[in-house]
């Protein structure tokens, strides 16, 4: 059985501790902390508990899957919350992630940056934040370009009229010793202050989106601007439903 719905002073309680641990974080990597963004990872979780978090201060939230994304972004809206595309994009679901997603984290193929970029001419959006899935631990369950893969990609995207490059994204494998993590993480930043310096990115320095509830705080040791947090928020999942 999955536990129950969080309630709102649950959900508070367990925000604070989570941005409690953000600050310490970038306090030991003597970092601002108003360079980390929280995003809620709200996948399998219900409208109604959204709407609890957006109450307890959530501005960004983070979905896995276009359809269950799309009848709560139908029902919560724009106006209070920022949605992130953060699981593989499907081909066929890239139209509907174009009207629906505010940033998508998933970028991981020449020819979805086509695509995306192709559909945001159709769909009249302007532009679309996005960010490069890197795939560091060559798991071949999981997406993301290559390191090898990533020149060219790069090259693309930004001859792409409506993509707008914001960052790296890496979905490391996983380590019950979240210090085993820290090596990826520190690939990644090393790959974006690379990147970087070639001005690869539309925003100043590039963004990292890394780290999840077990190794955010290590994340952020290495550099993360972005950590994408579901557990610690809102609870375990019920298993049918993980990635
Ligand atoms: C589910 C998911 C997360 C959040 O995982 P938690 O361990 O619940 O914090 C972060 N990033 C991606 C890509 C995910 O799919």
């Amino acid at each position: 059985m999955a536990e129950t719905a969080p309630s709102s002073d649950q959900l508070q309680e367990r925000l604070a501790e989570v941005r409690r641990k953000i600050d310490g974080s970038a306090q030991r990597a003597g970092r601002d902390k108003a360079e980390i963004k929280l995003v809620a990872v709200s996948k399998t979780h219900p409208v109604d508990i959204i709407r609890r978090a957006i109450e307890a201060g959530i501005s960004d939230l983070g979905e896995n899957r276009v359809q269950e994304a799309d009848a709560k972004i139908q029902k919560i809206g724009h106006e209070r919350a920022r949605w992130h595309l953060i699981g593989h994009l499907q081909t066929n679901k890239a139209r509907r992630a174009v009207m629906l997603f505010d940033v998508i984290h998933s970028l991981d193929s020449v020819s979805l940056a086509h695509r995306l970029d192709r559909l945001c001419g159709e769909t009249e959006r302007a532009t679309l934040p996005v960010l490069i899935q890197v795939d560091l631990g060559g798991e071949e369950t999981k997406s993301g370009a290559n390191e090898t893969e990533l020149p060219e990609l790069i090259k693309i995207v930004k001859e792409c009229r409506h993509l707008e490059l914001i960052g790296l994204m890496t979905l490391p494998p996983f380590f019950e010793d979240a210090e085993l993590v820290r090596p990826y993480f520190r690939r990644l930043r090393r790959l974006r202050d690379e990147l970087s310096a070639r001005n690869a990115f539309n925003v100043a320095t590039g963004e990292l989106s890394m780290g999840m509830s077990h190794d955010y705080e290590v994340a952020i040791e290495e550099g993360a601007t972005i950590v994408r947090v579901g557990t610690a928020i809102f609870g375990k999942r019920k298993a049918i439903a993980e990635n």
